[in-house]
């Protein structure tokens, strides 16, 4: 019979029952949302799995690749960015399982999804790109430096304040002076 499996949980009494057997398995699933900073899994946690599963004296050792594809904001300019992962598991289930370190064997089935939560949390990108030279928005004025060039000085020395010495403190059109002044953030 072949493998049977309702969502990410899987029965797998007939690797329980036999030492030494092993068999393949895939998956195309929804996880559910996952979400790591600005970055999300897009459908609903789309998951394809492509694991083979092998039973020895400890447990049941998973072993494979698990592939998903995500959305979310450039970190410098906000605009969309998108990409996939392809991440490589191999993680035993058993019956007292180590806090952090395995996971738990059931009776007669294993459950994919806090192995695979885990494991494409962790390669999600915190600080995701829309480009590797992004040049992102002006920290002075604002606009995205992708698409337009603005009147700022160069961000030459990396500081908040690098604009400073462009501020204009005779622009009668402000009311309240010191709401223009930077260091009131
Ligand atoms: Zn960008
Ligand atoms: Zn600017």
């Amino acid at each position: 019979m072949m493998s049977t499996s309702t969502g990410l949980r899987v029965l797998v009494a007939d690797l329980v029952k036999r030492p030494g057997a092993a068999r393949s398995l895939q998956i195309d699933d929804h996880l559910g949302p996952l979400v790591v900073g600005e970055v999300e899994l897009d459908d609903d946690g789309r998951v394809a799995l492509d694991l083979h599963l092998e039973r020895i004296a400890e447990g049941i050792v998973v072993r494979g690749t698990l592939g998903a594809t995500w959305s979310g904001r450039c970190a410098r300019c906000l605009g969309p960015v998108a990409g996939t992962l392809e991440v490589a598991v191999d993680e035993l289930y058993e019956r007292e399982p180590l806090e952090g370190e395995t996971y738990q064997l059931d009776i007669d089935s294993i459950d994919l999804e806090p192995l695979t939560r885990d494991a494409l949390g962790l390669e999600m990108p915190l600080a995701p790109l829309c480009r590797t030279d992004c040049a992102g928005l002006c920290p002075n004025c604002g606009i995205d430096r992708n698409v337009a060039v603005c009147t700022c000085q160069p961000d030459e020395s990396d500081s908040r304040w690098a604009g400073l010495s462009n501020v204009r403190f005779d622009d009668d059109t402000s009311s309240d002076s010191s709401a223009d002044f930077p260091a009131t953030d």
